[in-house]
This record gives structure tokens, sequence and C-alpha cells, in this order.
């Protein structure tokens, strides 16, 4: 008996996933936009393609995220390339780049530290092409990610690899901004959703998920110029802890930023003149 082929309805349905993961794992494997499922939602896909999307389904049934199977994440209006050496770039991390297009003045030397895949780098350029920018990563992996998102761009920004200042010259920079790892360590969040396959380097932060908001926050007074910015993301419970280290440590002008979802999530201070 001859199997009937599947249909682009057929293989959402058989996937048995959210039917927002299906689409996207099966655009990505026809290459298409979301439109041509729905336009063409009756039509035959050949097998080749049907054994692909198949295999995709499975990967993601068995926990694998989205954006690693398919190896793109859209951040700020962008499409940047993602691997399991980078965290995916997540949409409340939106507000930290809005956040530093309010304080970056015209040419302004901007710092960006555990870049990851880039987006925050690249989203900023994509808006404000005069600002001069270096992004910083500890990992090679990750920077190769990041140099090829900025290249597909087109964005100029100065890779460099490096643990947090480590080896970032004096600079001064005018904005300094991260979204550093904050989990802490044994914080049930680590077994759910993306995060259980997602880099430990880009997420633990020691056991209380502050020790990277802390050596950056201290040392970025070294890098700043005065009345330079700092802006760093931060998990949705360490909105006061973390106005209470900016304050302590000197900055002035500290304020803590909520996301769309209403939770704490950026903080930030100015360097005093
Ligand atoms: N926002 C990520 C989360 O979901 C954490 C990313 C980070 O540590 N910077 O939990």
């Amino acid at each position: 008996m001859v199997r009937a082929g599947a249909t682009i309805e057929g293989l959402l349905r058989e996937s048995r996933l959210p039917r927002r993961e299906a689409e996207l794992l099966l655009q990505g494997v026809l290459r298409c936009e979301r439109v041509h499922l729905i336009a063409h939602a009756e039509e035959p896909v050949d097998s080749s393609r049907a054994i692909a999307a198949r295999a995709w389904f499975s990967r993601r049934r068995s926990g694998e995220p989205v954006a690693y199977i398919i190896g793109v994440r859209e951040f700020y209006g962008l499409a940047f390339r993602v691997t399991s050496a980078v965290l995916i770039p997540r949409s409340e991390t939106e507000l930290l780049v809005e956040l530093a297009l309010g304080r970056a003045g015209p040419s302004a030397r901007v710092l960006e530290l555990g870049t990851g895949s880039g987006a925050i780098a690249v989203a900023l350029w994509s808006k404000r092409p005069d600002l001069k920018i270096t992004a910083s990563d500890i990992s090679h992996a990750a920077l190769e990610v990041a140099r090829r998102n900025a290249d597909t761009h087109g964005a100029d920004i100065d890779f460099v690899q490096s643990d947090w200042f480590e080896a970032i010259g004096p600079g001064p920079f005018d904005l300094i901004a991260s979204n550093p790892p904050y989990v802490a360590e044994g914080d049930p969040h680590l077994k759910q959703g993306d995060l259980p396959s997602e880099p430990r380097v880009a997420l633990l932060a020691g056991d209380d998920g502050l020790a990277c908001v802390r050596a950056i926050a201290a040392q970025a007074r070294y890098h700043l110029s005065p009345g330079g910015r700092l802006l760093l993301e931060h998990g949705y419970n360490q909105g006061e802890s973390c106005t209470a280290l900016l304050d302590e440590l000197g900055y002035t002008q500290v304020e803590d930023h909520r996301d769309f979802a209403g939770l704490p999530r950026v903080c930030t201070g100015t360097l005093r003149d």
C-alpha cells in the first residue's frame, strides 16, 4: 500500500508540539515564512523534507530548544544565528537595548560584556551605527557566533575575548552594558524551559546569582568615563540587591527598570563626574 504523502497541516498535527514551535521547525525545514504554511496547509511535502521535519520534531520533543535546532532566533526584529555555545537571546533583554539607546550620546564609546550571540551589540549598532561598540566574551566559540552575526548584519563591532575586564583596556567607555550570568547555583529554573541546554557559563553566577553583577559593577568604575553609564540585566528578584550594590559602589542616579512583563530587569547607574 502506498502511504499518502504528508501535507503541511498533517505534519504540524502529528508533531505533538505546541503549534508555534512546530511551525518554527517546519519553517526551518522548508525555508519559508509562516504565511506559506498557512496558505499551503493542504499541500504535500516531499518525503525527504517530511523525514527532516519529523527528525526535528523528535529532537524538540526530547527537550532541545527550538532555537538550537533551527539555528536562528529573532531579537529586536533581527535574525541571529545561535548555537549551543551561546545563550538564546530573550525578548526581555530588549529592555537593556532600549535603555542603552536612550543613554548613549552621539558617537558614544560602548562596551558590551558577555555578548554571547552578539545580539545586544548588533541590535545597538542597527539603530545607532554612530556608536563605537566593543563587545567581549570569555568564550571563543561564542565570539565566532557573534562575529558571524555582526557580519551578516554589516555591523562594525570590535570583538575581544576577555574574562570580564581582563583583556579590556582602560577605555574609557561612555556606556557599559551587560546581560551577565545571574542564575544562582541550584536554582530550580535551571531544570526548566531551554535552560538545561544552554551553556552553564552564560547562566550561573555563584550561590546568590550576583557574583558577575558584583564583579562587573565594581570594575566598571575604572573603565567608564566621568558621567558614564552602567546598565546591568538581572533576575526578576535581584532588583533591590542590584540597586543597593550600585549605591554602595558610589554610582549616582541608580534606578531599576521593569521589563514588558512588569518584572524588575535592568539596573542603571552613572559614574560620578
Ligand atoms: N534570563 C535568563 C533566564 O531565564 C538568564 C540569563 C542570564 O543569566 N543572563 O533565566
